[in-house]
């Protein structure tokens, strides 16, 4: 849908389409109505990945993330300036746009990614915590 100002909570930065709010629990992000990208404002994609069942908020396909990920000359859609591409840290392979001054992008189904992998990660914690203690 194209962006309206009195519609539209945001420009998206990707595709120039309108974004309207998401909530979960107390947690608003905004979400294109086109390609499906969010826009996380500060740290809220962390504070969100914590919830349980907060990936239902990226409801779009990665199919559909995928066509927009190599669109990489995004612009804050808060101030305007040219977001930079910065890999998660602990994850490498997920790859989001920064506004150091207020938040992050995802293309639609990044953010499951971001989760789903985290969990996995915390699950091969325990397995490593648990031989740990059980080690002579
Ligand atoms: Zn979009
Ligand atoms: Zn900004």
């Amino acid at each position: 849908m194209d962006y309206d100002k009195t519609v539209h909570s945001l420009k998206c930065p990707k595709c120039s389409h309108g974004m309207t709010e998401i909530s979960h629990e107390d947690v608003v992000i905004d979400r294109c109505t086109h390609c499906e990208g969010i826009w996380f404002d500060d740290d809220e994609a962390h504070v969100l990945k914590l919830k349980a069942g907060s990936e239902t908020v990226d409801s779009g396909h990665a199919k559909e993330g995928w066509k927009w990920d190599s669109r990489t000359d995004i612009d804050c859609p808060r101030c305007g300036k040219l977001m930079e591409k910065s890999a998660d840290s602990s994850q490498k392979h997920i790859w989001y746009e920064v506004c150091e001054d207020h938040g992050i992008f995802m293309d639609a189904g990044e953010f499951t990614d971001f989760k789903e992998e985290n969990l996995l990660d915390w699950f091969r914690g325990i397995i490593k915590g648990r031989r740990g203690r059980t080690a002579p």
